[in-house]
């Protein structure tokens, strides 16, 4: 494959405005998206930026770019030692077991790991190493144990979220109100205070990072300062975001990214934004266990990323519904190259790609593939699994992967009876399958489901 061939266009929130990529390092692309807290169970709005970035990588992957996606894991947090606090558990065995849910309820969205996963409680040796830079240049200064950076040393604040210095509350409430220069301020490292059972050494005493400064040290260590891509929801934009790209271009005087892109948050019902303060959460595992992963996935890419996505049972009903559209269209494919109308339809599904990574665009593209190949009677298997795997959906022309329940649960009646020589009860549920949809064919790797209808 020629690499980079294809110009691709991203937004940029530090500009406002769509930018070429052009990778630092020709041919890669480092990514960083920051990952969750990990103080209670992921809910389906953490699951946006995952399946965003994942399948970014996956598309720059295919676009011949060497990608590198780092997802990280804030596992040391105030929200951590109050959740800990509430259930009488230590604050490193919760992280450890939120961790451990987190990577299996995002397993079950089924794209792959990020390329590292990198846990703040393991990156304190690189945070206190560029705490002490900011300290040495003086955009940091120790107080009572914390270390705060000085905002208003750094001319440039303030530039990626696009707020004025007056319009700034960093959500440190009254904690250190007392030990800043100036309210602007905000925690590189908090001293350790009672009742906070993860704590580490440090050159102004026991304590932990705040919460920004693992990101910046992270990106830092595993992608480089001036990385590609640097990724988040939109409700990381201020302060998060602000006070990761303040603290590397305060330390290094470059920029820690050249390109901010932010996903629009999933939304419960009103237009709220899904939050545990409000009461509104789904869990990502419930939503799966409800809509299934094919309709997780296909929904998540139905709405721009830049754009707030609603959750509601019907929008995922029907991302079910085009799901199984997808597959019947898949088993009605005939064998052959694809014809030139598909070979169209295909480039501009990868296009709308390209424009700021548009996956509604690039489905609708997909939808006119497929009422084409389906008027045409046409063929181009290969081509529609391409598509589909940009997208994390190729399965869905993988036919035994789409039985549903029901149906394998028959199968496996239908088996049963077999082996007890029960013929009579084999050929009844062989009809019931049939009646479902359903052909059991037995090979000699066992019965295989085919789907007639
Ligand atoms: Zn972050």
């Amino acid at each position: 494959m020629v690499r980079g061939v294809r110009r691709i266009r991203l937004h940029d929130t530090r500009t406002g405005d769509v930018a070429d990529l052009v990778p630092r390092d020709p041919g890669r692309i480092g990514i960083y998206a920051c990952g969750p807290t990990v103080y209670s169970r992921l809910h389906i709005g953490n699951a946006r930026p995952f399946v965003v970035f994942s399948l970014l990588k996956r598309f720059l992957a295919r676009e011949g770019y060497e990608t590198t996606l780092v997802i990280n894991v804030t596992d040391v947090n105030d929200k951590i030692y109050d959740a800990a606090r509430a259930t009488g558990q230590d604050s490193a065995s919760l992280a450890r077991e939120m961790t451990a849910h987190y990577v299996a309820d995002t397993d079950r969205l089924a794209l792959g790991r990020p390329d590292h996963e990198p846990l703040a409680s393991e990156m304190v040796d690189g945070i206190l190493a560029l705490i002490a830079s900011l300290v040495q240049r003086r955009h940091a200064y120790a107080a009572g144990g914390d270390v705060y950076f000085r905002v208003r040393s750094l001319p440039e604040y303030g530039q990626l979220s696009h707020r004025d210095l007056d319009q700034m509350d960093q959500g440190e409430g009254v904690e250190g109100a007392a030990l800043k220069e100036d309210p602007l301020d905000f925690a590189l490292w908090k001293a350790a205070k009672p009742g906070e059972d993860t704590t580490w050494e440090s050159p102004w005493g026991p304590g932990r990072p705040g919460w920004h400064i693992e990101c910046s040290a992270m990106a830092e260590a595993l992608l480089g300062v001036g990385l590609d891509i640097h990724g988040g929801g939109i409700d990381l934009l201020f302060p998060h975001h602000e006070n990761e790209a303040a603290q590397t271009l305060a330390a290094h005087g470059r920029p820690l990214a050249r390109i901010w892109m932010h996903n629009g948050m999933v939304q419960a019902a009103g237009d709220e934004k899904m939050s545990k303060s409000l009461g509104n959460i789904r869990g990502l595992a419930d939503v799966l266990d409800e809509f299934g992963r094919d309709a997780v996935v296909l929904w998540l890419v139905s709405g721009h990323y830049r754009q707030p996505l609603a959750f509601t049972s019907d929008a995922l009903a029907q991302a079910a519904a085009s799901a199984q559209r997808i597959r019947d269209a898949g088993r009605r494919l005939q064998p052959g190259p694809p014809s030139e109308e598909l070979t169209a339809l295909r480039e501009a599904f990868f296009a709308g790609l390209a424009d700021d990574f548009n996956t509604p665009r690039a489905l609708a593209a997909l939808w006119d593939w497929i009422r084409e190949a389906n008027r045409a009677a046409g063929a181009g298997r290969e081509q529609l699994a391409e598509m589909l795997s940009v997208l994390g959906l190729d399965n869905l022309l993988t036919i035994d992967d789409a039985a549903p329940h029901e149906v394998v649960a028959l199968a496996e009646q239908r088996a049963r009876a077999r082996a007890a020589r029960d013929w009579a009860e084999a050929d009844r549920l062989r009809d019931e399958l049939r009646e479902h949809g359903w052909e059991v064919r037995d090979g000699p790797s066992g019965a295989e489901l085919i789907r007639t209808a």
